[in-house]
């Protein structure tokens, strides 16, 4: 075990960490609204979305796990890029975002179905209360980085939010970021 790591500012890189996970397009078809767009980018392509550095010094409940969320820059089509979005497998675990670099918004959905969102930028942060589904979502021209904190046995349950379920988007309209509600179809 060790105790320290050097987060770079700029672009969101620890020096040390136990494991890195990035995410192209090809592993969010589920995500975005638009599937034929996916596809169509596809084709010739298949873009980093999102980089997460994981530091997991320990495991078990009474341990934390930190890092870096690193969501690049860019759409498909309106659609800014984001993260997959997860429940945490311990429905009692919390979490904690800090936004380091960028601009965009921590949205969050409970197991009832309300839905908000969290605008976020540089010195901001934000808590993810236990129960709630989670994403960011990039709204700006550079990376958007958050330094988040959650106990160690968390884990992460993709699945049981379907994209169509999804409450909340983030679209780009006349240029500009603007939050799109949804009826959802649970
Ligand atoms: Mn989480």
């Amino acid at each position: 075990m060790w105790y320290r790591t050097r987060v770079d500012l700029d672009n969101g890189n620890l020096n040390h960490c136990h494991a890195k996970v990035e995410r192209h397009l090809s592993e969010l078809r589920s995500c975005f609204v638009d599937s034929n767009y996916v596809e169509s980018v596809l084709k010739d392509r298949d873009p980093l979305v999102y980089r997460v550095y994981r530091v997991i010094p320990a495991t078990g409940s009474r341990n934390l796990e930190f890092g870096t969320s690193i969501v690049y820059p860019g759409r498909i089509g309106h659609e800014y890029f984001m993260t997959k979005g997860h429940f945490h497998e311990k429905e009692d675990a919390g979490e904690v975002y800090f936004c380091l670099k960028g601009e965009g918004y921590l949205i969050l959905q409970s197991f009832d179905g309300q839905a908000l969102y969290i605008r976020l930028k540089p010195g901001f942060a934000a808590y993810v209360p236990p129960k709630w589904w989670h994403r960011t979502v990039n709204t700006g021209e550079e990376p958007f980085i958050c330094f988040y904190v959650v106990p160690a046995d968390a884990g992460h349950n993709y699945t049981c939010l379907r994209k169509g379920d999804v409450k909340i988007v983030a679209m780009e309209v006349n240029g500009r970021p603007k939050i799109l509600r949804r009826g959802g179809h649970s």
